[in-house]
């Protein structure tokens, strides 16, 4: 038993060969989102007025990076299942990497107030608040956005330990089509992320949430390796779907990635152009600012909807007998309904009488007559 645990702990100490790993992935990232093209495009505006422009580049640089991968793994050079064999370890090199930036950023953070930024940085001088929420909003490192990169390599990260899981799974003959089903909606999911990058530039995130211990570690940490829980479950566990099971588990997503996507790109585009059509018709707008209707006129956050249900789709093929593989869409339904809250403070205040005009026509929060 004690010898068991100790071999368990062994596998979660940092590893010369989990800190490369690390290492270079986020070099990488950092070399190729600078220097790739991309679309550029303006984010919020700030309270000094300014708008910092970001290079949407994440598709290229994911698509070359698998092609790097490619090679190295055809010239023999390097092993994919390298990813999932150091599992452990990476887990903890990233959480003391986590760790180590958030002090930096603080440190950073407490420095650039006294040069008096305008962008908002809150020092409350609780130092364990001011480390875990963060203390500025935009920090940059060479003119990359910090946060941007961060959920870069976290979406990408999730994509290349599942895809590790996938290879370690076709060698150990324990790919299967419930397997196969959660690897190709995850895929679909990470991939279109990169197609859309630009919306992640109007989310809340980005806009309201300042970066500390919470946003590094939920992007480089919490993503990929809790979202991966069923590739791991799977890869340890036989499930057997049938065809009728599969194809409504494909019905989950396909339901869930339309009102997702539909509802974040019916935003961006209202916010782009205000008289842009919905569904053929042309916009409900309710005082100039606030779209209410399409995905906005059946809840005031359908998008979250439709995230849930794309989570769903990515536990249901582990089936029922165990709750781990629903660990994801059972911590995003409290995260998202614990967001939809802050954000309605947060919209309720920045647009006052209008707000409660939307809430007025637009009952529902999440999920129309329910909640
Ligand atoms: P939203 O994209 O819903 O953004 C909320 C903001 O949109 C509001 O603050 C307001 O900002 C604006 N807005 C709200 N209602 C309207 C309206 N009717 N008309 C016009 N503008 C409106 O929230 P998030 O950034 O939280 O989420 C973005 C996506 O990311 C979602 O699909 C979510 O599911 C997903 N997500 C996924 C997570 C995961 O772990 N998988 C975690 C968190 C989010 P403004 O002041 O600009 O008007």
């Amino acid at each position: 038993m004690g010898a068991g645990l100790t071999f368990v702990g062994s596998a979660f100490v940092p590893s010369w060969s989990s800190v490369t790993i690390l290492l270079a992935y986020l070099g990488y990232l950092a070399i190729a989102g600078s220097v790739l093209p991309g679309k550029l495009v303006a984010g919020a505006v700030l309270s000094d007025g300014s708008r910092i422009i970001y290079r949407c580049n994440g598709l290229l640089s994911l698509s070359l990076l698998v092609v790097l991968l490619g090679l190295g793994v055809g010239l023999n050079f390097i092993s994919l299942s390298v990813i999932a064999d150091s599992g452990p370890a990476l887990l903890s090199t990233t959480l003391v990497f986590s760790i180590l930036v958030s002090l930096i950023l603080h440190v950073v953070g407490c420095k650039s107030r006294h040069k008096g930024s305008s962008l908002r940085p809150h020092v409350t001088g609780n130092f364990i608040h001011d480390w875990w929420f963060g203390i500025q909003l935009n920090p940059h490192v060479l003119g990359v956005d910090l946060k941007f990169f961060f959920v870069r390599a976290g979406m990408m990260g999730w994509l290349l330990l599942n895809l590790s899981i996938l290879l370690k799974s076709s060698q150990t003959r324990s790919l299967n089509l419930a397997m196969m089903l959660y690897q190709l909606f995850c895929a679909l999911y990470t991939i279109d992320y990169f197609v859309y990058e630009e919306y992640m530039t109007s989310t809340w995130d980005i806009i309201a949430e300042r970066l500390g211990f919470m946003l590094v570690f939920g992007d480089l940490v919490w993503i990929p390796f809790t979202f991966s829980i069923q590739g791991w479950w799977l890869s340890e566990n036989k499930v057997e779907m049938n065809k009728w099971e599969a194809l409504a588990n494909g019905l989950v997503f396909v339901v869930g990635y339309c009102i997702f996507r539909g509802a974040n790109k019916q935003k961006h585009d209202f916010k782009k152009n205000p008289t842009a059509p919905i569904w053929g018709a042309p916009p409900k707008v309710i005082g100039g600012k606030l779209l209410a209707s399409g995905y906005w006129g059946v809840s005031r956050h359908c998008n979250y909807l439709g995230d849930l249900l794309l989570a769903l789709s990515f536990s249901l093929p582990c089936g029922a007998i165990s709750i781990i593989p629903y660990f994801y869409p059972i911590y995003l339904f409290v995260l998202l309904v614990w967001r939809e809250r802050r954000d309605e403070a947060r919209c309720s205040q920045k647009y006052k009488e209008t707000w409660a005009e939307y809430c007025r026509l637009v009952p529902w929060r999440i999920f129309p007559y329910v909640y």
